[in-house]
């Protein structure tokens, strides 16, 4: 994840971590070199310069060229400085029960794939969960997840007849009720980009099954445009976290670098591959650290 980010950084301080002394045009070096690196792997340039000045001010408020080990110190700064832009103390799911979970996001982005996964993954933690199929307008989508629930074992909804979404929300979670569901998970239909029918359809669901979370399921593979697309389904309907899909394969590490610092809402998973366990609690510290090489 993210090996051409990790690549950049370790050259930029390999030569501040074995150092004993540190002049203050190296660590400048450094942090340059620090900076470059973040915007190659699309940050958003605020995010980037902000980070920067965050570290710099750091380090010479804590005197660390005159410390024992500056280098050192500079890397502590730096990783710790990581661990806040990606989400310091994120949070998994709420801990209510049942626990209603609105799935949005742009067709494309691995809304389907990552509710049964996440469905899996809160069935192994000991969950009842149960997934509702609110894509109307893709049968293909109701097909998917109606496939990845037998699989998994989720308790599963559709009404292949009805293209009335908070009916069939409403529907949905009196029927999971009745089967003892603790985790209701809806997925919805999704659009190749925000459009206002989108929109006012995933809020009228909104307002009939009442969500204890939001859930956006963006593309991390798409840089500052998930960052942008976070940031406008926040605006219209108030998300309480975030799923960062395919950050496997070549993804640069953008997105997850960026878009808590902008949008204000938490990664809470991210999805690394196709496959239902392809799928992991997101923990900015073990990010950072892996980042940093
Ligand atoms: P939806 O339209 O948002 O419901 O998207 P789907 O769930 O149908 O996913 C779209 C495509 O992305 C499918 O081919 C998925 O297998 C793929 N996909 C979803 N999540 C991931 C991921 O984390 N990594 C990779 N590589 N592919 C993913």
């Amino acid at each position: 994840m993210f090996e051409s980010l990790t690549e950049k950084l370790t050259g930029a301080l390999r030569n501040l971590r074995g150092t004993g002394t540190l002049s203050e045009a190296n660590m400048a070096d450094a942090l340059k070199e620090v900076r470059a690196a973040l915007l190659s792997a699309d940050v958003h340039f605020k995010v980037a310069r902000d980070f920067i000045d965050r570290v710099q001010e750091q380090c010479v408020g804590q005197s660390v060229l005159k410390s024992v080990s500056p280098g050192q110190q500079v890397v502590k700064i730096i990783h710790d400085e990581l661990v806040k832009l990606l989400g310091e103390g994120a949070t998994e799911l709420a801990a209510k029960r049942p626990l209603k979970v609105l799935m949005v996001g742009l067709h494309g982005s691995g809304k389907t794939t990552s509710t049964a996964k996440l469905g899996k993954l809160l069935k192994k933690k000991g969950a009842r969960p149960f997934v509702v199929a609110g894509d109307v307008y893709r049968p293909a989508a109701i097909d998917q997840l109606e496939i990845l629930a037998k699989q998994e074992e989720l308790g599963f909804y559709c009404d292949r007849a009805s293209k009335d979404v908070p009916g069939i929300g409403a529907k949905a979670l009196e029927s999971a009720l009745a089967q003892n569901a603790d985790v209701i998970l809806f997925d919805t239909a999704g659009r190749l980009q925000i459009d206002h029918d989108l929109i006012e359809e995933v809020k009228k669901l909104k307002a009939a099954v009442q969500p204890d979370e939001v859930i956006l399921v963006a593309d991390g593979a798409l840089g500052q445009e998930a960052v942008n697309v976070a940031k406008a389904f926040h605006d219209a309907l108030t998300l309480t976290g975030l799923i960062l899909t395919k950050l496997d394969g070549d993804t640069r590490g953008g997105a997850a670098l960026s878009i808590k610092s902008v949008t204000g809402v938490p990664i809470k998973f991210i999805g690394t591959g196709e496959k239902t366990e392809n799928f992991e609690i997101f923990h900015p510290d073990r990010l950072a650290s892996r980042i940093l090489g």
